[in-house]
């Protein structure tokens, strides 16, 4: 801390993301990255918009993105669509755009870690709603007045999906505040909230290109919603940077966007990967709560999580571990390889048997 700081900056308790080590042969399953490669077609994109046109700004409002984003999901316009630097720059200009008001917003107690921090930066009042004792978010506590509500769905680090009849519960519910569906990794297994915005204008859907198409390291985010919701995004982000995604990064998103093939092809492989997975903890005793996301969330009732996870780091193999309330003996591992996860197995009954 130096006097040269402001009140905001000595007030802020930031965001500690995943660690990113640079060993070699480290077996990475703490950061729900893709362990498969971006689509060819973006990357052959991004190199060919490596050119002279660098000189030049990109477009402003990423139109080009936004078309291909409502091409498909279809019944969607492009003036529905918001784009950012990652989903986590979407989500900072939706708190401050559509979730900052009088009333306190809701997020579940186990979630995104970024939310209350998001709150701090803005300065938006919140309460936590505990989720289940299965750890599931359950509509009928979301019924209470409130300026906002947000979720992840699958929610984080959980990996439980709310089935789409509880978020049209939530939604409809509660028609004078924006309700935000966080999905970062709705494609590997829940139903998208995109179906129910067209007859709900306070239904704002978040998603990322970071988790499903496998490119973390581009940062490009959306949200899909009413237009009006959007146009209150676009006020901030355009009071904030006009030119949030580069020109790299909105011509690898519009190919990503527009490879099927390649999309379906790796989500498919994660999904197959995690049930093989999950079987195989069950058998060395874990408790898997039931993950629609490409990371499971897992517990053994006879040996320490934050104890596990530090003897899988001196075997190279990095999980994640929250040291918070209601989940500090559960680890986050996301779903990597066949060749990781087989790893990580034979590591973890190593350990247990030891
Ligand atoms: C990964 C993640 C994000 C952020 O994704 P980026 O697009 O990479 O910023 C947002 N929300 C949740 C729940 C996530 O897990």
């Amino acid at each position: 801390m130096s006097r040269y700081w402001s009140e905001i900056a000595k007030s802020l308790t930031p965001y500690v993301p995943g660690e990113q080590p640079k060993l070699p042969d480290l077996v990475k399953l703490n950061t729900n990255e893709n362990p498969y490669g971006p689509s060819p077609k973006a990357l052959a994109a991004i190199r060919r918009e490596a050119s002279d046109d660098l000189r030049l700004y990109p477009d402003p409002e990423g139109s080009r993105l936004k078309a291909a984003i409502a091409a498909n999901f279809g019944e969607i316009k492009p003036a529905q669509v918001f784009v950012g630097n990652g989903s986590d720059e979407v989500l900072a200009h939706i708190f401050l755009a559509l979730l900052k008001h009088e009333r306190p917003i809701l997020f579940p107690d186990i979630t995104y870690s970024f939310y209350p921090v998001y709150c701090g930066l803005y300065g938006v009042a919140h309460e936590t709603v505990p989720l289940t004792d299965s750890f599931e978010i359950r509509p009928d506590d979301y019924f209470r007045a409130n300026g906002g509500i947000i979720f992840p769905n699958p929610n984080a680090p959980t990996g439980r999906a709310l089935p789409l009849a509880g978020i049209q519960r939530i939604v409809s519910g509660n028609p004078d505040s924006v309700v935000v569906v966080d999905e970062a990794y709705v494609d590997f297994g829940a139903e998208s909230a995109v179906a129910l915005v067209n007859s709900h204008p306070n239904l704002l859907v978040v998603q990322t290109l970071s988790k499903s198409r496998s490119l973390a390291g581009l940062r490009v985010g959306f949200a899909v919603g009413d237009a009006r919701l959007v146009e209150a995004l676009t006020r901030v982000k355009d009071s904030f940077n006009s030119y949030p995604l580069d020109r790299l990064a909105l011509a690898g998103a519009c190919a990503a966007i527009e490879d099927h093939e390649w999309f379906e092809r790796n989500r498919h492989a994660v999904v197959k990967t995690r049930s093989t997975l999950s079987d195989q903890l069950a058998a060395l005793g874990f408790e898997v709560l039931p993950s629609s996301a490409n990371f499971v969330f897992v517990r053994h009732r006879q040996h320490d999580a934050g104890k596990l996870a530090q003897q899988l780091r001196e075997r190279s193999i990095i999980v994640r571990h929250f040291k918070l309330p209601r989940i500090e003996q559960f680890m986050r591992i996301t779903v990597g390889t066949d060749e990781q996860c087989a790893a990580l197995v034979s590591a973890l009954r190593e350990i247990l048997s030891a």
